[in-house]
Order: structure tokens, then sequence, then C-alpha cells
């Protein structure tokens, strides 16, 4: 993007599920480098929106400029190489492999090349693969099979596999559900420093309160699929709206 313009523009954006309006004319940006926190109580639309982005659900209205391009309409399959990367709720790496060969295929996938057997004996891709782990703390663990991972572990990986494809945007699905306090602020403190490092963006969605004004740099609400308040921690906070919508008052 040229200086001063957002790397994400959302405007309008909407969805409907029959007569349910699900999201209603949301409208956001989002800049190189920034952490944006997507919040709101169950039904918001939080998810509805991020698979609108990610191309997994049509959008009924609005548009979605990514570095000035139209992104609705779009495949799933065309975000990787546009330059969003997307991590997931559910864990997509091959449990009965490496953890060094699940960065090495995500490498390789990146990369239009193909996997096979020969390439993971040849060690093709190895050294970045070594490199991607050391940034997320797991060049340690890197020849254990995934599915002896500790829960956060698994995280990172993830995050490296995310990291593969040099995403300029990274969403996230609520990066630290399921994981116990103390694993989630590592995870973000990490995913923060990835994204100043790498000028790369980042939207997640997140139900801890804690994460959400700890490591978010902006915060959009959505109540009910509109977008009631945005801010940053100080303002969303103190922000009559958002305190009726959480705690009744
Ligand atoms: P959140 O992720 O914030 O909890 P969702 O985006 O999942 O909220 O849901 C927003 C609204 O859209 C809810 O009213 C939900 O019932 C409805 N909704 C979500 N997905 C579907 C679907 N596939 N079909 C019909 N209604 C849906
Ligand atoms: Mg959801």
């Amino acid at each position: 993007a040229s200086s001063g313009e957002p790397l994400l523009n959302v405007r309008g954006l909407t969805k409907r599920f029959g007569g349910n309006v699900a999201v209603d004319e949301v409208e956001f940006s989002l800049a190189p480098g920034e952490m944006l926190a997507l919040i709101g109580p169950n039904g918001a639309g939080k998810s509805t929106t991020f698979n609108m982005l990610g191309g997994q659900l049509k959008a009924d209205g609005g548009s979605v400029l990514f570095d000035g391009t139209e992104l609705l309409g779009r495949p799933s399959g065309a975000m990787a190489s546009m330059g969003i990367g997307r991590t997931f709720q559910i864990s997509t790496l091959f449990a009965s492999m490496r953890v060094v060969e699940n960065v090495q295929i995500a490498l390789m996938a990146s990369q239009g090349r193909i996997w096979n057997a020969w390439k993971a004996a040849a060690d093709i891709g190895r050294e970045a693969a070594l490199e991607l782990l050391d940034q997320v703390g797991m060049r340690d663990q890197a020849d254990l099979p995934c599915s002896q991972l500790a829960y956060g572990d698994v995280k990172r990986v993830e995050l490296a596999v995310s990291l593969a494809a040099r995403p300029r945007l990274l969403l996230m699905d609520e990066p630290t559900a399921g994981m116990a306090p103390s694993e989630r602020a590592g995870l973000m403190a990490l995913v923060r420093r990835l994204a100043r490092e790498r000028d790369m963006a980042v939207l997640f969605t997140e139900h801890s309160m804690d994460v959400v004004f700890g490591y978010a740099d902006r915060i959009v609400v959505l109540s009910r699929g509109r977008l009631i308040a945005q801010g940053d921690a100080q303002a969303i906070q103190s922000h009559a709206q958002v305190q009726a919508v959480y705690f009744g008052t």
C-alpha cells in the first residue's frame, strides 16, 4: 500500500442468512504491522466476517480492498498467493510427520512445488524450515512428530506454517482457544513481535479480554452484526455500549 493507505479496507460488508442480517454494513481498516481484534458476544458476526474475508463465504454486499485489490468474489484458494494467511481453530498439521517436515511442505506449497518422499529424504527446504521454526521458538523440537507436541507448541508450529507463504495479512480465528492462560500471553507476544518485524497485519478474534486488551493495537466490537465501537483498549473498556453488551450494565 502507498503511504497512508490501509492494507485492508472493509466497507459496507454485509451477509444475510434468510431474514437474519449476520453482518450489517461493517466497516474497518487495517494498517501494515497492526494487530486488530474483532470481538463481540456469541452470534455477533465475527466468524461470518472472517469467512467472508477468507473467501470461505460469499458476501451479499460491500467491498474488501486488500492493497487496493477487491477480495470479494475470489475463491479462498486465491488468498494465499495474494499474501493473506489464515490459521484455523482445528489443527491443520500432519500429526504423524515431523515438525520440520510440516514446515517444509508449507514452504514448498507456497512456491507451487510438489512435495514427495524423495524430497523429504533429500532434506530439501530443511534449512529454511528450521529458520522459520527458530522464529517461533520451536527449532529444538524440529524432529519430533507433531503428535508428541504440547498443545501450545502445536500453535507455534501452525504459526510457522502460516508464515511460510510470507503473508502480509494473517487472519487468526481464536488463536488462543484451549490454551492455558500462561501459554496465551506467550503466543500473543510472539505473534505481535512477528507482526512488527515483518510489517504483517494481524486480524484476530478472541474471547479472552486479557488477550484482547493486552495485545490488540485496535479493537472492533460487533453486536448482532453491527459494528458498535472501535478504538484502543482504553477507549473500548470505557465505552458505554460495549459495557452494556458485555456486562448488561
Ligand atoms: P460469532 O462468530 O460472532 O459468534 P457468527 O458469525 O457465527 O457469530 O454468527 C452470526 C449470526 O449469523 C448468528 O445469528 C448465527 O446464527 C448466524 N449464522 C452464522 N452462520 C450461519 C449459517 N451458515 N446459516 C445460517 N445462519 C448462520
Ligand atoms: Mg464464531
